[in-house]
């Protein structure tokens, strides 16, 4: 099974793709804790995303779409993936789609969790301070870029067929039920 989940910040997205992925037994690849590792350890990239991150943009297509093009070729995808953050933007899509159709693995469905945005800034303040972009003006920021650039991904994965939508309002078990009853069999 190849799944995307997309969502705006704070929407439940990192817990679920972990539970989700861990149910239908794929491994979970998310870009921002990707990112994360590696501005702790201090690499190349993780020098050139911080950045980006710490002021809530996107790190460049070009940076973003060369890590995830690598990861997908790891042995472990073999039996299928769940991306987490990516993509972020209808470039990222493309070249996503372009990869998936020359190894002749289609996505089988994109998962997007709907939440209102007063609840999920609600939700990433009561994080408080544990990640460098929770602040208030960072999280602002980054939900103006999720509707500016993420959200049209909406669009282009329901004309594509695999779309599907549930609502990310409730506990962490009742959305991962919903999640499950709309995945393709
Ligand atoms: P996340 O953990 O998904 O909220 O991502 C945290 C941050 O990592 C984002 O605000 C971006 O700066 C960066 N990031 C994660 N995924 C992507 C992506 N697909 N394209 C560009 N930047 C990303």
């Amino acid at each position: 099974m190849r799944l995307v989940l997309v969502g705006p910040p704070g929407a439940g997205k990192g817990t679920q793709a972990a539970v989700i992925a861990a149910k239908i037994g794929v491994p979970a690849i998310s870009t921002g804790d990707i990112f994360r590792a590696n501005v702790g350890q201090e690499t190349p990239l993780g020098l050139e995303a911080k950045q980006y991150m710490d002021a809530g943009q996107l790190v460049p297509d070009a940076v973003t779409n060369a890590m995830v093009a690598d990861r997908l070729t790891h042995a472990d995808v073999s039996i299928g993936f769940l991306l987490d953050g990516y993509p972020r933007n209808l470039d990222q899509a493309d070249v996503l789609t372009q990869q998936l159709e020359a190894a002749h693995t289609p996505l089988d469905a994109v998962i997007e969790i709907v939440a209102d945005t007063e609840h999920v800034l609600a939700r990433l303040l009561s994080r408080g301070q544990g990640r460098a972009d929770d602040t208030e003006e960072v999280i602002r920021h980054r939900l103006d870029v999720y509707a500016s650039e993420t959200a049209p991904l909406v669009g282009y994965y329901r004309e594509r067929g695999v779309l599907r939508t549930v609502v990310g309002i409730g506990s962490v078990d009742e959305v991962t039920a919903r999640i499950l009853a709309v995945l393709p069999a």
